[in-house]
């Protein structure tokens, strides 16, 4: 959009954003048509969807960080997926098939550096050979670009220093800084005239209570959201993005505490840089079914850099990076839930070793040397870490699809939280976008 038009649909918005004084106390607000909260990859991708497709709304973004992005949009493997393990007609392997190719255009569009360098799911024992022919015919059945199966040779002739009997090749696979991208997005969301607004920790969603005297104020955004310093935003319509704090942000407008979010913490390693040449793309393991998790792979870096992992470990806190991280409130959340305490007893010895390997790292390498060989402990160092938002059933089934909600009353019919949205969020974040403004605008007539 041009500046010209944009300082004209600015002009011609129909509820300019605009600072108000509001009741005895005399409390600034300021007023939007509509509200996102949490400004990672996937509230910052439905934030510039939806003002792309609603030019004349008004729009404000808010999160409680100094810097957008910055949790699980900026701690994780950077790659670009293209689809092949998820189960075919599921949402979540629609949306990461065109959430992929939406996002290549995007970059190619923006000038957003990538590299599409590619993925072998690498089979090194003959017994994981049915299953990885399986996981090929999966991504066939969700029309995965140009997905073959290759040989001994042909993995050598890819990764000169991985060694396995098969693998699929996946060359659309790419990588790129999915912090980056989602910085992009909020840029655009800023150029169509949306407001971000940071250290803006949302603690209350409801309805506004007291209008300036002689104003419909109240009454055209009937919805106020609080945070914790007293701050208030008024506005018809709310969409939440919270990540790891999305089931508790549910909870705010009256929904279910369940699906819960448990948060599970993934440590990289790091080859050193003068061993980097041992891997050209991902090489990842043929996921085991009776496992939750992909298992930790060998990603590089858009910066050069190898990243090795990440595992898998229960956290003792939401958004805690180390492992001496803890939070009283998160560890006794998760310990007291009935869907937790099921499925670490369905994988006790899953979760002990994952545990085992993230202390003691030679017994990791152990198992990246099944992968390449010539990898030894010496080449690595302990690198960054995640935190992946797991959303659990109280039956302590791993929620997989979108979990939309609301809530209940007045409040209820005019908010929409997004409390699960599966990994790979990023790679498919514009066509996850797409889904959450269609269901927004069905939502609210919008
Ligand atoms: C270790 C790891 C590796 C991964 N690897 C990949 C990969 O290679 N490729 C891929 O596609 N995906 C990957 N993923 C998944 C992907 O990163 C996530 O699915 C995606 O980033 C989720 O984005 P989000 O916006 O839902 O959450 P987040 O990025 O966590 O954003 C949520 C935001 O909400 C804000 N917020 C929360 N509560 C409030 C509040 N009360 N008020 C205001 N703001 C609030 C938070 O501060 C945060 O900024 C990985 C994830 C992890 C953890």
């Amino acid at each position: 959009m041009n500046r010209v038009l944009r300082t004209a649909l600015k002009s011609v918005r129909s509820d300019k954003p605009k600072l108000m004084r509001g009741g005895s106390a005399r409390r600034h607000h300021s007023s939007y048509d509509v509200a996102v909260v949490g400004a990672g990859i996937v509230g910052l991708a439905a934030a510039r969807e939806l003002i792309l497709r609603h030019p004349l709304l008004s729009f404000v973004l808010l999160e409680k960080e100094k810097e957008l992005a910055t949790h699980q949009s900026g701690h994780n493997s950077g790659v670009v997926h293209s689809g092949i393990y998820y189960t075919p007609g599921s949402l979540k392997a629609r949306l990461c098939v065109r959430g992929a190719t939406l996002a290549y255009e995007y970059f190619e569009k923006k000038g957003v550096p990538y590299k599409r360098c590619g993925k072998l799911i690498v089979a090194v024992e003959q017994e994981e050979i049915p299953r990885l022919k399986a996981l090929y015919d999966r991504g066939m059945k969700n029309n995965v670009r140009d997905l073959s199966i290759v040989d001994a040779k042909g993995i050598r002739e890819r990764e000169p220093y991985c060694r396995g009997v098969m693998a699929l090749d996946s060359p659309y696979t790419g990588i790129v800084d999915w912090r980056m991208v989602a910085l992009r997005y909020a840029s655009d969301f800023e150029e169509a005239g949306g407001t971000v607004r940071t250290e803006y920790k949302v603690s209350d969603i409801s309805t506004v209570k007291e209008s300036p005297a002689g104003s419909t104020e109240g009454i055209k955004y009937p919805i106020s959201i609080r945070d914790e310093k007293g701050n208030e935003v008024w506005c018809r319509y709310v969409l939440t993005c919270g990540g790891l704090y999305s089931d508790r942000l549910s909870q705010i407008s009256g929904c279910s505490p369940e699906p819960r979010i448990v948060p599970f913490r993934g440590d990289y390693l790091v080859l050193k840089p003068d061993k980097c040449y041992l891997v050209r793309g991902n090489i990842y393991p043929v996921p085991n079914p009776r496992f939750p998790f992909l298992g930790v792979h060998f990603t590089p870096r858009m910066d050069g850099g190898v990243w090795l992992g990440p595992n898998a470990v229960l956290a003792f806190k939401r958004e805690g990076y180390k492992a001496y991280d803890f939070s009283a409130q998160d560890f006794a959340d998760a310990l007291s839930f009935r869907g937790l305490q099921k499925l670490v007893l369905r994988n006790l010895t899953y979760g002990f070793g994952e545990m085992y390997r993230g202390v003691f790292i030679g017994a990791q390498i152990k198992i990246l040397q099944k992968y390449v060989p010539e990898l030894a402990l010496n080449d690595v160092l302990r690198g960054p870490a995640g935190v992946r938002a797991q959303a659990l059933d109280r039956d302590g089934n791993l929620v997989d699809d979108f979990v939309f909600d609301g809530g209940v009353g007045a409040v209820g019919s005019r908010v929409l939280h997004v409390r699960n949205a599966p990994s790979p969020a990023a790679t498919s974040s514009l066509a996850i976008a797409e889904m959450i403004a269609d269901e927004v605008e069905s939502r609210f007539n919008l």
